[in-house]
């Protein structure tokens, strides 16, 4: 059967350049409301426009919103195909939306990775992050790590800070995570379903112990 890979961490905890290896490893296509949110946003659609004002503040969009999203990708996957999310589910809501889903596609839930980092090291990396854009497809990039900046603009690109990375807006998507989305991983520990993996160190470090970690859950 397809797995259904779950991936929840506080933001800046490194879950999309996490997902390189795992989509590589596990052979899943992922779905990542927030990309998908920008995209939308980006191309002024109906629902970029009503998800903009809340992605701005660092909220969390409405339900109805995220919903449709989550549907309308989920449903453009075959049914063979297993699917990684990256930042959904993020409250109860979802959580209850994700398990209809799944179980009217026959796709069952086969593990949930959190990645756990101090809100200290949340607040570093973010206020340091840039999308490196202009250059082909968008990459992440740390202002303190000399050479990927170096990399950006010798590619005719620039390092921009996304507009959420601001440290009013970093603080807010923060206590969101803490109040909203980590009471779910109560849920998914008493399911079974929960592997939870350092996430402070370098990305190939991240990704040696969570392959690790759902190894076992395979
Ligand atoms: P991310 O790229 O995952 O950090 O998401 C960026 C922003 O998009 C979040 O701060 C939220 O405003 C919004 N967002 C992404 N995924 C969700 C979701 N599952 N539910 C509600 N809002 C979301």
């Amino acid at each position: 059967m397809p797995p259904a890979l779950v991936l929840i961490g506080p933001p800046g905890a490194g879950k999309s350049t996490l997902t390189g290896t795992l989509l590589e490893r596990f052979r899943l296509v992922r779905v990542a409301t927030g990309e998908l949110l920008r995209a939308e946003i980006a191309a002024g659609t109906a629902l970029g426009r009503a998800a903009a004002q809340y992605v701005e503040r660092g909220a969390l969009v409405a339900d109805g919103l995220i919903d449709q999203l989550l549907r309308a990708s989920l449903d453009a996957i075959p049914a063979d195909t297993g699917v990684l999310l990256d930042g959904y589910p993020r409250n109860v809501h979802q959580a209850d939306v994700l398990d209809a889903v799944l179980r009217h596609t026959g796709r069952p839930l086969t593990a949930v990775l959190a990645l756990d980092l101090p809100d200290a090291e949340v607040v570093r990396r973010l206020g340091g992050r840039r999308e490196c854009r202009g250059a082909g497809a968008p990459w992440v990039l740390h202002v303190d790590d000399a050479a990927a900046v170096a990399r950006c603009r010798a590619a005719g690109g620039t390092p921009v800070q996304r507009a959420d990375d601001r440290p009013a807006v970093i603080r807010r998507r923060l206590a969101v995570y803490r109040a909203e989305t980590e009471p779910l991983l109560t849920r998914y520990r008493a399911a079974g379903l929960l592997r939870v993996v350092d996430a402070t160190g370098a990305p190939a470090e991240v990704a040696t112990r969570a392959v690790a970690a759902l190894a076992s859950a395979q």
